[in-house]
């Protein structure tokens, strides 16, 4: 493992032995993201690489203890994400690139409704999600021409939990992410 990446886990790691409420983590814990990815020399190419037709979720690491994982998010040129949520806090810091990500409520029907404008992270820059503060949004690739890379961390081991899609019409689609350098067993 890189030394910037291991740092990291150490740093949020000792921060997650301290029982800190929500808003703790978000502040410690994107203060430290905001450094992992302040510089882009440390990610190994095997977890730099975008798939043809789709972004990928790239396990870095998992907490034994499932306080929170962290992934490589691999956006080839133009791809995006559909509307979704998380169901934990989530930290999101831009290493290289750019994308967008556009915020939604639900309204009383159930279907998703833009609030805002989309956040643009550039490179350095971190954005948190969560149910407290607002957890459904739609990402995409800030370019048409190149990959970008950010990298996540959520408060669980986020490709093993059930969460949702959420289409234009309303309906609700649930889904279990996984990764995609990690095959989950059946549960
Ligand atoms: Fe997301």
């Amino acid at each position: 493992m890189t030394a910037p990446l291991s740092e990291f886990i150490t740093s949020l790691t000792m921060l997650l032995d301290r029982c800190p409420d929500e808003p703790r983590i978000l502040a410690e814990g994107g203060a430290l993201l905001a450094k992992l990815v302040a510089r882009d020399d440390w990610l190994p190419d095997t977890y730099a690489q975008p798939h043809p037709q789709h972004y990928q979720q790239l396990l870095l690491h998992c907490d034994p203890a499932e306080r929170f994982s962290i992934v490589s998010f691999v956006w080839g040129p133009g791809q995006r994400t559909p509307i979704h949520d998380h169901t934990v806090w989530g930290l999101i810091g831009m290493l290289r690139g750019a994308e967008y990500s556009q915020p939604f409520t639900l309204d009383q029907d159930g279907r998703p409704q833009a609030q805002g404008r989309p956040v643009r992270l550039e490179p350095g820059q971190v954005e948190a999600v969560s149910p407290a503060l607002g957890d459904t949004h739609r990402v995409h690739n800030a370019y048409d021409d190149r990959v970008s890379i950010s990298i996540h961390v959520y408060g669980a081991n986020i490709g093993a939990v059930r969460r949702s899609v959420y289409n234009e019409d309303g309906t609700r689609i649930s889904f279990i992410s996984g990764y995609a350098n990690q095959h989950l067993p059946n549960l």
